[in-house]
């Protein structure tokens, strides 16, 4: 008999050679139905693996991380499989889980070409072998037998990824006609595969090396019911129209130039603009948290980087430095604003009682980034972040963090982030020596973070292992209006550049000592927060941010002197007002600025002008009855004050 451990800390006893589908099995047939991969002593493995020894162990379906890397893996393999029935000879490199779905790099050799139009059958063909219910069977196997294999099927990309392998360590994967080299784990059987799409083609290099050969990768994506599918094909549809690319250029906020060069953002007057709200709106209240602005150059010296290390680390793979006409002299463009702060701290004596002090700099850094990587406003090269560091006693760190957090939920409260999840990573307690830090104040500083999640309130997730080696850290994800999820918001600790700067106080014991620093950043990144707000918002901004709050639609020229009057008015009372005065019917004067995204229309004509009123107009909310133009300013200023709840107090 062996000994099985289950997450709620049950022991159980089997046979041994059970595996973890029994085992489902035995609590339910609903649950052996729909586990797809389990993790038994850390590792995730096939349901269907005999277990010898005792144990603990995780079940997963798909809706965990470890069921959809399996059910993905397993669908890149059905894919092969499908590539071999219709393109005989074809030459396969890697097939690996992602994201979301997964891809198959591949070679159709004897000239074959795959083109999109192809898609079509090889899913029609993955359909069919997925219905065989064909039963996915690991085998070990010798790197003698491996590489014979390989080499009579003239695979020479596997051969040459077997090459590489230890003897003893190599496992195949068989199922239907197809067999892979492979790790697993895999699904039990095909016929768990209820609904596929093939999504896209790209070009790949073999290895990621552009001289070697190019092959074609097929990405695509399946799921265990075919209204999952669905769901996903319509999400899609809604993020294309949300693009930020897209919507950033109808609404006139950023533009890039091939002249200026790739990858670094021109922000248009209504950007430029909107982008200083959201700056404003994090100073308010960073001054309230009583953060100090600084301001520091773009460039430093490479010995700031040496000392850094930050040039060890990043020096060979990003802009290189830049000399002076003076000799030796080299700067390089800062990458990251903590050096800077470092020095800024240094530039006084610091006692306890100084502490904690709070450096805030909305920076911008550049970082190179290959061409094929860039990506709108999320992947750039140059980009400011609303940076701040930290300095405090390590008694200070659980109330520092608190503070963090809680701007951090001032942000998505603003913005309505409603739904986020947070994660803590700690150290791994078993490789200490990994880690820049006394024992102790990891300890201290993981216990610090735990608490202030904790009497905030939070649910968090805690990940062993996943720290920086210079210290443990907080990340937040939110999720946007249609599913998707993204990073917004780190609070890292750090122990590494205060030993690197020998940045010190005097304490009440009058020795000196080091502080803890804190980096943290609530939007990442200008750019990369207006992106997600982009698309989180389809482009539709919270009233106080948006670029132009409200527009009037004169009916007719002979209202352009009062809606000229209305205008005024509301321009005197700091709401961002336009007028569209375009020889247009009203449906399309009506129709063309809510695809502008401006939130209050204005109707005047001849029954507003007598009245001296305005017809008001919600965007997506249709008509909301005629005002006064001051009871109209009252109701927008409220909304924005609602808006901006706790923030201006
Ligand atoms: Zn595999
Ligand atoms: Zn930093």
């Amino acid at each position: 008999m062996i000994k099985i451990s289950f997450p709620d800390h049950s022991v159980r006893e089997y046979d041994s050679g059970i595996t973890a589908l029994d085992i489902a099995s035995k609590i339910s047939h609903g649950l052996a139905k729909e586990v797809v991969s389990a993790t038994v002593n850390g590792e995730i493995w096939d349901v269907t693996r005999p277990i010898a020894t005792d144990a603990s162990i995780r079940l997963h379906k798909f809706d965990d991380p470890e069921g959809k890397y399996a059910f993905w893996h397993s669908s890149a393999h059905l894919m092969a499989e499908a590539l071999e029935d219709l393109y005989p000879g074809t030459k396969f490199g890697i097939g690996p889980a992602i994201e979301n779905g997964f891809y198959y790099d591949i070679d159709p050799g004897s000239g074959a070409v795959i083109t999109e139009a192809d898609l079509p059958k090889i899913e029609e063909k993955m359909v069919e072998l997925a219905r065989r219910n064909s039963s996915y069977i690991r085998e070990d196997i010798s790197k003698k037998d491996a590489l014979d294999f390989f080499t009579r099927k003239g695979d020479e990309y596997k051969v040459e990824l077997i090459g590489e392998l230890e003897d003893g360590t190599i496992t195949l994967y068989k199922h239907g006609n197809f067999t892979d080299l492979c790790r697993g784990p895999h699904l039990p059987d095909t016929g768990h595969i209820k609904a596929i799409k093939l999504l896209s083609l790209a070009g790949a290099y073999w290895r990621g090396d552009e001289k070697r050969k190019q092959l074609t990768r097929i990405y695509g994506i399946t799921f265990p019911k075919k209204q999952m599918l669905d769901e996903y094909l319509s999400m899609l549809e809604q993020a294309k129209a949300r693009d930020h690319r897209k919507i950033g250029k109808d609404l006139e906020l950023f533009t890039f130039s091939q002249k200026v060069g790739q990858g670094l953002p021109l922000w248009l007057p209504k950007g430029a603009m909107l982008r200083e709200r959201l700056e404003n709106f994090l100073r308010k209240i960073q001054v309230q948290y009583g953060y100090l602005p600084v301001i520091t150059p773009h460039i430093g010296q490479k010995e700031l980087y040496v000392t850094s290390g930050h040039w060890e680390k990043y020096g060979k793979d990003s802009f290189k430095p830049i000399q002076t006409p003076a000799e030796g002299e080299e700067f390089l463009l800062k990458p990251m604003n903590c050096p800077h702060h470092c020095e800024i701290y240094r530039s006084k004596p610091r006692s306890y009682k100084d502490l904690p002090i709070r450096f805030a700099e909305f920076g911008t850094v550049y970082r190179y980034e290959q061409s094929g990587e860039l990506h709108g406003l999320t992947r750039v090269r140059g980009f400011t972040q609303d940076d701040a560091h930290l300095f405090c006693r390590p008694d200070q760190l659980k109330d520092e963090f608190k503070k963090v957090i809680d701007i951090v939920f001032t942000v998505f409260k603003a913005f309505d982030f409603q739904e986020f999840t947070t994660q803590i990573s700690l150290r791994d307690p078993e490789n200490k020596e990994k880690y820049i830090g006394s024992d102790e104040n990891w300890i201290k500083a993981e216990k610090a973070i735990i608490e202030a999640t904790e009497e905030k309130g939070m649910k968090t997730t805690v990940v062993v292992g996943e720290a920086a080696f210079y210290g443990p850290k907080l990340d937040f994800m939110v999720k946007d209006a249609i599913g998707r999820k993204w990073q917004l918001g780190t609070i890292q600790v750090d122990y590494n550049l205060p030993e690197r700067f020998e940045l010190e106080y005097v304490g009440s014991d009058d020795q000196r000592h080091r502080p803890v620093m804190i980096h943290r950043a609530p939007f990442g990144s200008m750019e990369r927060f207006v992106a997600v707000l982009i698309e989180h918002t389809g482009g539709k901004f919270p009233l106080w941010l948006t670029p132009d709050q409200v527009v009037i639609l004169p009916i007719s020229e002979k209202y352009h002197v009062y809606a000229e009057k209305v205008l005024n008015f509301l321009n005197n009372c700091d709401i961002r007002t336009l007028i569209d005065s375009r020889n247009e019917k009203i449906g399309k004067k009506i129709r063309d600025n809510e695809l502008k995204r401006i939130p209050y229309l204005l109707i005047v004509g001849e029954k507003e002008e007598a009245e001296g009123t305005v017809s008001v107009r919600r965007q997506g909310e249709g008509d909301k009855g005629s005002f006064k133009p001051e009871d109209f300013k009252d109701m927008i200023e409220k909304e924005m004050a609602r808006q901006m709840e706790g923030i201006n107090s």
